[in-house]
C-alpha cells in the first residue's frame, strides 16, 4: 500500500490512481494523513480490502496538478530521530571511526516538508543527506531484533538537510539545530508498507542534482546499525510511538566531505530516490 497527503488530504494510490481516503472509507480515515498513523492496524486492514474491492477500480481518480501541494505523508510526528554515521563509507569519508553505538539526534517538526516543496537556504552552508525514513506503526518499547520490523508501518525518502557551520559549532555540536532550518526534512512522495518489498533491509537509495551528476548512490543493506538494530536501541530508551520517524543515516558522497567541498545553491533541484519507493524532488531557492 502506498498512501501520500496531498492538498492537505490523505490519498492512497489505487489501481487507476490517488483515492481520496475520506471519501471512500465514508469518513473512517483522512482527511488529514496522521489519522491513518494514529490507528495504523485499522487503516492498513481497511485499505487492503478497499483496494482489493471493485469498488477501488471505480473510485473517482485524484490527480495532482502542477501546483499541488505535497505535504510529508507524516505530518506531524510525535518524535523524530535521526542517526549519524551509519553508512562506513560515510564515516570514513568524515575521517571518523565506526561508532560502538548508534549517534542520534532528532531534527524538529518544523524542519518536515513535502515533495515539490521549495526549501528557502539559509545562510551557511547547506549539504545533502539522502536517507531512508522509517515511519513507526504500532507502539513500541524494548522490541527485540526478531520483532523490530512488526512495529514498522512503512518506509519513505528523506533528506536530512544539513547547514554544516551551526550542525559543528559549539563546545558540543548542534546536530539537531543545524539539522532543523524550515525546510530540512524533506519526505516523500509517498508512504510505501513494509509488505510491498521483497527485503526492505536491502534498497539502493541516493541523491543527484536535476540535469546533474549523481551525488550519493549506495544500498540500506550497508548500514552499521540496521533498521532492526535501531528499533531496538532506541526502544530500549524511549517508547516509539504510531507515527514516530527515523531518518537512518547517510552514505558517502556528502558536498562537505569533497575536495573542493560543494554546497547546494538557489537554482538546484535535488532529486533523492530510493529503490521501490520513489524520487523525491526538492527545489532550493534563495532566502529573499
Ligand atoms: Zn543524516
Amino acid at each position: 500500500m502506498r498512501l501520500a497527503h496531498i492538498d492537505g488530504r490523505l490519498v492512497v494510490r489505487g489501481p487507476e490512481g490517488f483515492v481520496d481516503a475520506e471519501e471512500a472509507s465514508r469518513g473512517r480515515f483522512g482527511p488529514d494523513a496522521q489519522t491513518a498513523l494514529a490507528d495504523w492496524d485499522a487503516f492498513s486492514s481497511w485499505a487492503r480490502e478497499f483496494l482489493a474491492s471493485p469498488e477501488a477500480a471505480g473510485a473517482p481518480v485524484v490527480t495532482p496538478g502542477d501546483d499541488a501541494v505535497w505535504g510529508p505523508p507524516v505530518p506531524r510526528p510525535a518524535q523524530i530521530f535521526a542517526v549519524g554515521l551509519n553508512y562506513r563509507d560515510h564515516i570514513a569519508e568524515s575521517k571518523l571511526s565506526v561508532p560502538a553505538e548508534p549517534a542520534v539526534f532528532t531534527k524538529f517538526r518544523t524542519s518536515l516538508t513535502g515533495h515539490e516543496s521549495a526549501v528557502v537556504l539559509p545562510d551557511g552552508l547547506v549539504d545533502w543527506e539522502a536517507e531512508l525514513v522509517v515511519v513507526i506503526g504500532r507502539h513500541c518499547h524494548r522490541a527485540t531484533r526478531g520483532t523490530a520490523w512488526s512495529h514498522v508501518a512503512g518506509l519513505t525518502v528523506g533528506q536530512d538537510l544539513s547547514e554544516r557551520r551551526l550542525q559543528l559549532t559549539g563546545p558540543a555540536p548542534q546536530f539537531s539545530l543545524g539539522k532543523s532550518y524550515p525546510g530540512f526534512a524533506p519526505l516523500g512522495p509517498e508512504l510505501v508498507s513494509t509488505d510491498e518489498f521483497a527485503d526492505p533491509d536491502d534498497l539502493e537509495l541516493g541523491c543527484r542534482l536535476e540535469g546533474g551528476e549523481v551525488l550519493q548512490k549506495s544500498r540500506t543493506s550497508e548500514m552499521v546499525f540496521d533498521v532492526p538494530e535501531l528499533i531496538t536501541r532506541l526502544s530500549a530508551v524511549c517508547p516509539l510511538l504510531p507515527g514516530d520517524l527515523i531518518f537512518t543515516g547517510t552514505p558517502a558522497g556528502v558536498g562537505g566531505a569533497r575536495t573542493p567541498q560543494k554546497f547546494l545553491a538557489p537554482g538546484d533541484v535535488l532529486l533523492t530516490w530510493i529503490e521501490g519507493i520513489g524520487t523525491l524532488r526538492s527545489p532550493m531557492l534563495a532566502a529573499s
